[in-house]
């Protein structure tokens, strides 16, 4: 594996810290639980799509791309942070917003996520009702952009594609580097997974590593088996475009979609309790939509006991914080 081999930029604050997540550990009263940083990637709030920027948007200044088009929901992470990373390289960002939620009234439709994209001077081309084919808009979008004498690239939701899912390749180094370090045998890694580039990265460096490290991804939308299909699609072609040799095993994809509740974006109880415990225990900002109910996943299993006493586990902490205010009307309530 030789990621130096592909273009990448330099956009995001890394190495992203490992720590420890001592009070938690111990109210939970099971494995020692660590978490990786990916929510302080430094990019307008930061969060898991900064990786993925780096190679996207290096193969979009290869490919010469005078304006960057791509999709998410009204609160999209991705859609913030790509805004951000094109602004620093003088690039137009044209997004497609997909009303996939409509539950939470003025905060959701008009703060957190969607007021930083606005601030950042996004130009938001038009909301789609939910099921819509985001793909297809962008490319129909892009035609247009053609027909006026631009270069648009493309980036699909959440910048899963292979050339995307290697910034998960390189955190899965960089990860293995920081347990050489820090001497910390790791025996499990778990994380929220959605349009399915964060696990497809970290699958296929796992493997490609030869660490032996499972990765567990908690479904915030999508049911187990087409997760799995989904992610282990992305890894194997992640896989070929890595070079590694052989096939990639179908047993390296395990997801686990009983944390996702009513759907994509609509925080369960247990999403809610992880949202305070790690804010109290360990003053630490979960997101409504991925990471809190990914740490749900987690802490429900620990409670399970479906991990040992004596296993370390890393979470990997993929962002969102400034989807909170999106929420703001259920958090208070929450908080009080
Ligand atoms: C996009 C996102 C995820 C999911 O990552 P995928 O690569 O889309 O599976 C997890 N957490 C946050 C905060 C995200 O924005």
């Amino acid at each position: 594996m030789h990621l130096a081999r592909f273009p990448r930029l330099s956009l995001g604050h890394f190495p992203t810290p490992l720590e420890a997540l001592p009070n938690l550990s111990r109210f939970l009263g099971g494995p020692t639980l660590y978490i990786k940083r990916d929510d302080s990637t430094g990019l307008a709030t930061g969060g898991n799509k900064t990786r993925k920027l780096e190679f996207l948007l290096a193969d979009a200044l290869k490919q010469r791309a005078d304006i960057i088009i791509t999709q998410g929901a009204t609160q999209s992470n991705h859609v913030r942070q790509t805004i951000a990373a094109a602004n620093k390289l003088g690039l137009q960002t044209q997004v497609l917003l997909e009303q996939r939620v409509d539950k939470f009234g003025d905060d959701y439709q008009h703060s957190g996520n969607i007021l930083l994209d606005n601030l950042l001077g996004g130009t938001i081309v038009e909301h789609l009702p939910a099921g819509s084919d985001m793909q297809q808009a962008m490319e129909a979008l892009a035609d247009q952009l053609r027909a006026g004498g631009h270069t648009p690239y493309v980036i699909p939701g959440g910048g899963s594609n292979p050339i995307g899912a290697l910034g998960y390749v390189a955190c899965a180094e960089e990860l293995l580097y920081q347990s050489s370090q820090q001497r910390l045998r790791i025996d499990h890694v778990i994380h929220a997974t959605g349009s399915t580039g964060t696990q497809a990265g970290l699958v296929a460096g796992l493997a490609a590593t030869n660490s032996h490290i499972p990765v567990l991804g908690i479904s915030v939308r999508a049911p187990r088996e087409k997760q799995e299909e989904n992610v282990y699609s992305l890894a194997s072609r992640t896989w070929q475009l890595l070079g590694a040799r052989g096939e990639l095993d179908h047993d390296a994809v395990v997801v686990n979609s009983d944390y996702v509740g009513e759907g994509y974006g609509l925080p369960t109880a247990g999403t809610l309790e992880a949202i305070k415990l790690l804010a109290e225990l360990e003053g630490i900002l979960l997101d409504p939509v991925y990471s809190a109910k990914g740490m749900a996943g987690l802490i429900d299993l620990i409670r399970k006991g479906r991990f040992g006493q004596g296993e370390n586990l890393v979470f990997i902490h993929t962002g969102g914080s400034a989807g909170l205010w999106g929420y703001r009307q259920l958090l208070e309530q929450q908080a009080r």
